[in-house]
């Protein structure tokens, strides 16, 4: 199994401000629901069969995405859990994989299941509220495009703002390039914009792809590597 998915980037000659910080760090358990995993152990022992991923091709990846005007309402509860089902379910098999966007399992809601290692999250009407001006390049996965990579230019770091777990509101500013990355990807999902709609070109279009497939990035590891600036560590 290829360990380069989404799950396992991490910054490589970077400038230390990006990493990780009291005041901007995501990765904290604070932000993680005790009882959403509950919730989650419940439903999953209920329903043992997790939401199918949509493939590319699945019109619910290019609709519309609806803003979630109460988040208690029980379909959105029972989405939310599907959703966090399915991102459970593919760590389980993969090893790896850090978000999910609801129109993955064909659920056209603007909400975003997250698991940063601490447990499942849950964005919801998540929005952008800043973009660095320094951009990074990398090559860019997803779970519903599987096999593929897509060479991308994206903000080095953002702010969100989003609704969490408990109806609150919540702001993350000037995210880790890691995060941010990872959110900018999962974002576009909420547009119906997939990774292959915006590849980034380098200058020299005929010299450098910029969609491969994860086979040929394998083979050619470091030829790959060398054409972006955030590389895919693997990571535990
Ligand atoms: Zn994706």
């Amino acid at each position: 199994m290829l360990n380069l998915r989404r799950c396992v980037y991490s910054a490589c000659s970077l400038p230390k401000s990006l990493s990780r910080s009291e005041s901007t760090n995501a990765y904290s358990s604070k932000w993680v629901s005790p009882n959403l995993s509950e919730e989650l152990n419940k439903f999953t022992a209920r329903n043992p069969l997790p939401a199918t991923i949509c493939l590319i091709g699945n019109p619910h990846l290019r609709r519309s995405n609806e803003l979630v005007l109460n988040p208690d309402h029980d379909f959105v509860q029972a989405a939310k859990l599907r959703l966090h089902g399915a991102l459970a379910d593919f760590r389980r098999q993969n090893g790896f994989g850090r978000g999910m966007s609801a129109c993955q399992i064909g659920v056209n809601l603007r909400m975003i299941a997250l698991n940063l290692g601490y447990g499942p999250l849950t964005l919801i009407n998540p929005e952008i509220v800043w973009s660095s001006s320094d951009k990074i390049t990398m090559w860019d996965d997803c779970m519903s495009i599987p096999h593929l990579l897509v060479k991308k230019q994206r903000a080095k770091s953002i702010s969100i703002v989003y609704t969490d777990d408990q109806g609150k509101k919540q702001q993350w500013n000037k995210l880790d390039v890691s995060i941010s990355e990872l959110l900018q990807h999962e974002m576009d999902h909420l547009e119906g914009i997939l990774n292959i709609d915006e590849p980034y070109r380098d200058e020299d279009i005929n010299k450098n792809e910029s969609i491969i497939s994860m086979d040929e990035y394998q083979r050619n590891k470091h030829y790959y590597d060398q054409q972006v600036d955030y590389k895919i560590v693997p990571t535990v």
